[in-house]
């Protein structure tokens, strides 16, 4: 069982946010802002490759509703989500970033010099 599904099972103990029948949201351990919580999908899935249309549906009004509990609709936020090795996604349970609370730069979640993309 992936650490995520352990989350959702309650095997592993997580500061949960939100949670309904489908998705759980909960802060991330390392936080790169005031607010960053991942929300995923209860039912396994490896990343956004394998998303389908529909849990994708669901994923959005929870994120949606989450970001109102948080209070950050309207001052702003970004929802990210990393896919395989280039997109830096370390743990293989689809989860997506919510990350607010503060104005946000880029490198809050840069680490990369330009130079050396080529
Ligand atoms: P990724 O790099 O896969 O997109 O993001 C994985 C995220 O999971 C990281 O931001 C990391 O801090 C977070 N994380 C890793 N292990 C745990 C954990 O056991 N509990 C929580 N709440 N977050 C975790
Ligand atoms: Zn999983």
């Amino acid at each position: 069982m992936c650490l995520f599904c352990k989350i959702v099972e309650k095997n592993i103990p997580a500061n949960i946010e939100l949670e309904n029948d489908d998705f759980v949201a909960f802060h991330d351990i390392n936080p790169k802002a005031p607010i960053h919580i991942l929300a995923i999908p209860k039912k396994h899935v490896d990343s956004f490759n394998e998303v389908s249309a529909e849990t994708m549906s669901g994923m959005t009004t929870f994120i949606q509703e989450l970001t109102k509990k948080l209070g950050i609709d309207k001052s702003g936020y970004r929802v990210i989500t990393n896919v395989g090795e280039n997109g830096g996604q370390e743990v293989k349970h689809l989860h997506w970033h919510v990350i607010g609370g503060s104005k946000l730069r880029w490198d809050h979640l840069a680490d990369a010099d330009p130079k050396d993309f080529f």
